[in-house]
This record gives structure tokens, sequence and C-alpha cells, in this order.
């Protein structure tokens, strides 16, 4: 019998701007580490009140179901389509990357007849393709992903919610990413069921999914004929914990939910307008630096995310060898591609906390330092002077 004892947890500092989680705000881990309390204690329950109000405030939406699923977005994810859903019901996911194809696969699992519109990788749907999908289809539910992580593209769903709602189709959107870096308005733009995740643009470590249903999507789940096929996300057990009732369904993560309701705090503190803005900036300052270093984004100008920064890897140059090299000279961790994107495309990411002047700027220097090391030509300090003249712009 060996009686090894490993050391403490003591992870390396990071920069953490790849697609997700990003950094952490230092208020949500304090949060975190607040004693546990009873999944029923008064206090345990204004928490939850309070993170559904700021929810809503978030989503910009009035929907009374809306709350906080246990688990990261994927279970979010889970929760919409599964409630959604019967066996037999029609779905047509619209697939331009990695989480839309994942959509397709957890729509299958919950026994939809799912139509798969695609687009390649890096492109965005017109309204009018998935209005002639619609129209041909006849789908209960069409699902899309609003900020494609996988390929830097942003997808508008106002109008296309407009056509779902024309057609009686319900409009199920991925918005991991997109909440707190972008505009999200759930109840303007008439979305039916929106699931997002706290580790991207929130600033809270992976585990839970906020999650909002419209009235028409509460409708349709009151109307079901079969059960949920998942006993752990069936929405209307969950809501009878967070509604009135409070009926025991399962343990809530206490902790995960102190850290939400900090980062949620401190997103409404500074207020969305002013996120989106920063976010903004600070994306326009990477691009410009990027761009005057010779690197190329992967998305078409007017349809970049600003939190997910994809560029085309340079000609030549060891894509993993600079991921290594940033990660251990500097602490920066960034995404490479995904999918068919493998191997071509980094995917830089200025998320929440993490989309600041200070790590956009370590960032370009950081990697020109690889890039020449790479044997790329460049000026030096390009990169961070473009950035910088950016900045000064703004
Ligand atoms: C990260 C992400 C997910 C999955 O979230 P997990 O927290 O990894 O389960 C789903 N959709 C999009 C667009 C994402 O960026």
């Amino acid at each position: 019998m060996t009686n090894f004892i490993p050391g403490p947890v003591a992870p390396p500092r990071r920069i953490l701007m790849g697609p997700g989680p990003s950094d952490i705000h230092p208020r949500v881990l304090l949060a975190m580490a607040a004693p546990t309390v009873g999944h029923l204690d008064p206090y345990f329950l204004k928490i939850m009140d309070e993170t559904q109000t700021m929810l809503r405030e978030v989503f910009r939406t009035q929907n009374r179901m809306t709350l906080a699923v246990s688990g990261t977005g994927s279970a979010g994810m889970e929760a919409v389509v599964a409630n959604l859903i019967e066996p037999g019901d029609k779905m047509i996911v619209c697939v331009n990357g990695v989480f839309g194809g994942r959509m397709t696969d957890v729509a299958g699992r919950c026994g939809a007849q799912v139509t798969k519109l695609e687009r390649p990788f890096g492109e965005i749907f017109s309204s009018e393709e998935i209005e002639a999908a619609i129209k041909q289809h006849r789908p209960k539910v069409l699902g899309i992903v609003n900020a494609e992580t996988s390929t830097g593209a942003s997808q508008p769903v106002a109008d296309i919610a407009r056509i779902c709602h024309d057609n009686n189709v319900l409009i199920a959107v991925d918005c991991v990413t997109s909440l707190g870096g972008q505009p999200v308005e759930v109840d303007q733009w008439g979305l039916d069921a929106v699931y997002s995740g706290t580790q991207k643009c929130l600033s809270c470590p992976p585990g839970l999914a906020p999650v909002t249903f419209s009235d028409r999507a509460v409708a349709a789940i009151d109307a079901r004929k079969t059960k949920v096929q998942s006993w752990y996300l069936d929405m209307q057990m969950v809501k009878d914990y967070w509604g009135s009732n409070r009926a025991y369904h399962h343990t809530a993560p206490i902790n995960m939910n102190y850290g939400l309701h900090e980062a949620l705090r401190i997103v409404l503190e500074e207020g969305l307008e002013a996120r989106f803005v920063r976010h903004q900036k600070n994306h326009l300052a990477l691009k410009a630096g990027l761009r005057a270093m010779g690197l190329e984004y992967a998305v078409k100008e007017g349809q970049q995310l600003p939190m997910l920064n994809a560029v085309v890897i340079p000609a030549g140059v060891d894509d993993a060898a600079v991921r290594k090299q940033l990660l251990n000279e500097f602490g920066i961790e960034i995404g490479g591609g995904l999918g068919p994107m493998k191997g071509k495309t980094w995917r830089i990411g200025i998320m929440g906390a993490g989309s600041s002047a200070a790590n956009v700027l370590v960032f370009l220097a950081a990697l020109e330092k690889c890039l020449l090391d790479q044997g790329l030509k460049m000026i030096p300090g390009a990169g961070v002077g473009a950035a910088n003249i950016a900045y000064r712009a703004s």
C-alpha cells in the first residue's frame, strides 16, 4: 500500500484568452469561498430569487421561467431541447460550427426528426434560407447558435425569430458566448428558449447554465403528452424548486450559485451597454494589432464576434508550438481551431473580465515574440502600436 497524498491545489497563473473558460473576476472566486448553507435555507432562497431577477435583466426579459440550470452550457442546451421536443417532433437545427452540430446530436437523442440546415464553418445563415426551410419542413422548433464560438461568427437572430413566430415555430437560441458580451434581447427579439453558460462573458467558473423560456415555450412544455426524456433537466420539476413551491428536486450547487450571483452583480454594476462597448473597443484594438502583424480574420468583416476572434494561422507557422510558447513563456492560453478549422485558426477570446486593454496589449506583444521566433517577418512593435492607435481613436 502506498500512502500518497498529493500537494494542495495550486494552479499556475494564467491569462485565459481562449474560447472559455475566461478569466474569473476575483470577486466571484471570493463569493464562491463563502460558507455553504442548505439548499432550502432562507438565505439561499434569497440568493436564488435575486439571481433570477438579475438573470432577467441580463437576458432582457420578463420571462417567469428564467433560472440557472445546474450544469455547464451544454446542460442548458439539453434542458432547452429536451423540454421542447417530444419524440417524433420536427426540429430544424442550423449548423455552421461545432455547437450547431452538438444541438443536432442532442435533438436526435431526444427523439426529434432533425433537419440539419448547413453552412460552411465561419459563415452565417440568411433569413431567406431559413424561411424557405421552415416553409418546406414545418418544424415545431428551430435551433440556432447566436455566437458560434468554434468559428467566431456572429449570427443575427431577430429577423429569424420574427419568421419563426409568423410560422408558429418556436425558436431556441444558443447564447452561451454572446450573453454579457454583446446584445441579447430575449423579449424584443421574441426568442422562445435561450440558454447560456457562466464561463464565457459572465466571468464565472463553468458549472451553471442560465436559461429562459417564453410563455409560448412554457405553453408548449405544459402541453407535452410524454415525460421529458431527462429527469435531471425536466423544467417542470426544476421550476418547482426555483418557484414558490420550493420542492426538493436536486441539491443546488450552492457555491456555484454564489459565484453566479456575484458575477451578475458585477455585470449590472458596469451596465450591459457599457459592457458591450468595452468588448467592442477591445475587439477593434486587437484586430488592428493582429492585422498590423499580417494576420487575417477567419470570418468576414461585419460578421465577427467581439469576444471571440478567430484568425488564420500564417503559412509556415507551427500552430501547436506557438500556443505552447504562449502558455509556457507568458501564461497565456488561446484556443486552436475546432472541427474543419483544426490547425487552421487560432481562437482568441476577450471575454468578460478578460476583455481589457491590458490583456490585448500583453497578448499582442507575446504573440509577436512567438511569431518572430517562428521566423515570420514583421516590424517589431507593429501590433502593439496599431492597437494603441485604435485605443486612442476609440
Ligand atoms: C461553450 C459553448 C457551449 C458549451 O458549453 P459548456 O459549458 O462547454 O458545456 C455551447 N455553445 C456555445 C456557443 C459555446 O460557446
